[in-house]
């Protein structure tokens, strides 16, 4: 460990409950982790360009829905982070479309020892924050919670599940990890630090794969993917393809049971609506890039052919302007 990591550390260990923490991009994600962090008194800066949604927290208080009952945070928020002290955590919640451009608008608060944390669906996120960011410096994860934004200051916790941190740099330090799963937990986040946090954000992709696209394209909830063969077979062979590229990639993942993963998926998601065909709707640009047009993007370089990822990445993207 070398001296900044050291001091860094020290930081994280003495001031647990007084680390400063951005959230950089605060719509529903942002605002869940946001608005808990803040509860356990850090000092917790939600950092969102959207300044109705920033003003409402402001002057109102977050409120986060759990099923019926109403819960009253009071994060601060900002629609710019100038002015700000350098913080001692940044976790990332943009669109992955707006990752790199979040993170330069945010560079005066991310210092030599800020740890920035990535739990953003898609594969690439690291590589887009690693332009700016030293890579030791960056934490990655996935997380099976879910959130809806209701409006300016009000979002549903719509789901619970695990939070995953990891490195996957040589030089990611354990302790640093413990820390913020300390951190995460407190605020009544259940995170496992994982040595292989690369094969979760895959397992996730490939359920991203299969799904968001096609229920996208055909503006179908994710159900209705499993009425026909002719959908069915799309998402084998997108998720295949997947497969074979994240093996390429080094892992080892058993194509029949993740087909079979992502089938599940879609049958116990019945009656839910894609985040992807949800950004089609509302005329968003998705994070298609990230998921199928990842899987095109490192099949390229590792000589692998993808042509249905690739179909379905150009029809969201003609589906996105039209
Ligand atoms: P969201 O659209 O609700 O929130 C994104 C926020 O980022 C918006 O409020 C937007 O104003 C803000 N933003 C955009 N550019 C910015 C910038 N330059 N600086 C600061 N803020 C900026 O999105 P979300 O649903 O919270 O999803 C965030 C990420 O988490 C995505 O990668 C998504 O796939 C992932 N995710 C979402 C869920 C879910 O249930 N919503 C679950 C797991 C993972």
């Amino acid at each position: 460990m070398d001296l900044l990591c050291i001091i860094s550390f020290k930081k994280f260990q003495q001031g647990g409950d007084t680390l400063q923490i951005a959230i950089i991009g605060a719509g529903a994600m942002g605002s869940l982790y946001g608005g808990y962090l803040s509860k356990i008194n850090n000092e917790v800066y939600l950092v969102d360009i959207w300044k109705e949604h920033v003003d409402k927290i402001n002057d109102k208080g977050l409120i986060i829905f759990e099923g019926e009952e109403e819960i009253l945070t009071k994060p601060k928020a900002y629609t710019s982070s100038k002015g700000l002290n350098k913080v001692d955590l940044a976790i990332i919640f943009v669109k992955s479309i707006h990752t790199e451009a979040a993170i330069k608008d945010n560079l005066s608060i991310i210092g030599e020892n800020t740890k920035v944390l990535t739990l953003q669906n898609g594969y690439g996120n690291f590589y887009d924050i690693e332009k700016h960011i030293s890579k030791d410096n960056i934490i990655v994860g996935t997380t099976s919670h879910g959130a809806t934004l209701l409006g300016p200051g009000i979002i549903k916790h719509a789901g619970k599940g695990q939070t995953y941190i990891g490195s996957i740099t040589e030089g990611g330090d354990d302790e640093v990890l413990l820390e913020i799963k300390r951190i995460l937990e407190k605020a009544g986040f259940e995170t496992t630090v994982s040595d292989n946090v690369l094969e979760l954000i895959w397992s996730k992709l490939f359920v991203n794969v299969g799904i968001n696209a096609l229920t996208g394209i055909l503006e179908i909830g994710n159900g209705e993917l499993l009425d026909h063969e002719e959908t069915r077979e799309i998402l084998t062979l997108a998720v295949s393809e997947a497969v074979q590229v994240a093996n390429g990639l080094g892992m080892d993942f058993d194509e029949g049971k993740i087909i079979e993963n992502v089938i599940l998926v879609a049958k116990n998601t019945a009656e839910n609506k894609s985040s992807m065909l949800q950004d089609i709707i509302n005329k968003r640009k998705t994070e298609i890039g990230k998921i199928n047009g990842a899987v095109v993007k490192e099949g390229i370089k590792l000589g692998i052919r993808t042509p249905v990822n690739k179909v379905l990445t150009n029809m969201i993207k003609v589906k996105e302007r039209i």
